[in-house]
């Protein structure tokens, strides 16, 4: 059986005194143990989080690594090895807005995911259509092209140490959530595209929603079967919906 694992994106959120109270407030929530609960929010906020949650069950993880593992002249970039030197365990990479925004392409994605990797992080893939892909019946092919990008190039291996999120760009902050139906049907398909590398990878593998997850429309999200839990935008910055969120996984 695969551990349900729940992730709160915090994207570019929050303060010092607005992120203390955020886990304060999670910290009176009941967080069951069956399920696992991390956490990823921006980079400078990562230590005082990791060091706020110490106690508690619930894991760091960062936005975003650099492509290069080895410290260098790279201003402004934080490499994979330094998140895990301050307790992070796990990093997004290809997350839609910096496939949109900053350009990341799926080979840049791809050496994220190594980097990752090697510095013994769990990465956490995260791939999907855009509206106009879904609407021209690309969806899947989308999907499939985003995580042969990994899978090609390094293997079906690699997957047993990672998690892939899939996203559909269109449920992203939208209030517009797939239908249990229709990410079930994507994440049915992925499963199947990575069995067909390997079955025992797949059975492994968790799979997660993104898009508009919410308390109201978790659990029936969460009992698709190939379904493994959610990467939660918008509603994990209140600490009572991500707690229900996570209670439904
Ligand atoms: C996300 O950014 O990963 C996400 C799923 O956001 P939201 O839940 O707000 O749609």
């Amino acid at each position: 059986m695969r551990r349900p694992l729940v992730a709160g994106n915090w994207k570019m959120h929050g303060t010092c005194a607005s992120i203390k109270l955020l886990l304060n407030e999670l910290a009176t929530q009941v967080l069951p143990a069956e399920v696992d609960v991390a956490v990823f929010p921006g980079l400078v906020y990562l230590q005082a989080v990791g060091a706020q949650v110490a106690q508690s069950d619930i894991v760091v993880g960062a936005q975003d690594c650099a492509v290069q593992l080895e410290e260098g002249a790279l201003t402004g970039e934080t490499s994979a090895l330094q998140l895990a030197d301050i307790g992070c365990s796990m990093v997004l990479v290809g997350h839609s807005e910096r496939r949109q925004l900053q350009d990341e392409t799926d080979s840049v994605i791809c050496r994220k995911f190594i980097a990752a990797q090697a510095a013994g992080l769990t990465p956490v893939l995260c791939v999907g259509e855009t509206l106009a892909e879904r609407e021209a019946g690309q969806a899947l092919a989308v999907v499939q092209r985003q995580i042969d990008a990994v899978l090609v190039e390094l293997g079906v291996d690699v997957f047993a140490k990672a998690v892939i999120a899939y996203e559909p760009v269109w449920a992203i902050g939208s209030g517009l959530t797939a239908t249990p139906e229709q990410a079930q049907d994507i994440h049915a398909q992925i499963r199947a595209h990575i069995a067909s590398h390997s079955a025992g990878v797949a059975q492994g593998l968790r799979i997660l929603y993104g898009g508009s997850v919410k308390a109201a429309n978790a659990a029936e999200l969460f009992a698709q079967a190939d379904i493994d839990g959610g990467l939660v935008g918008g509603a994990s910055l209140n600490a009572k919906e991500f707690g229900a969120i996570c209670r439904a996984a």
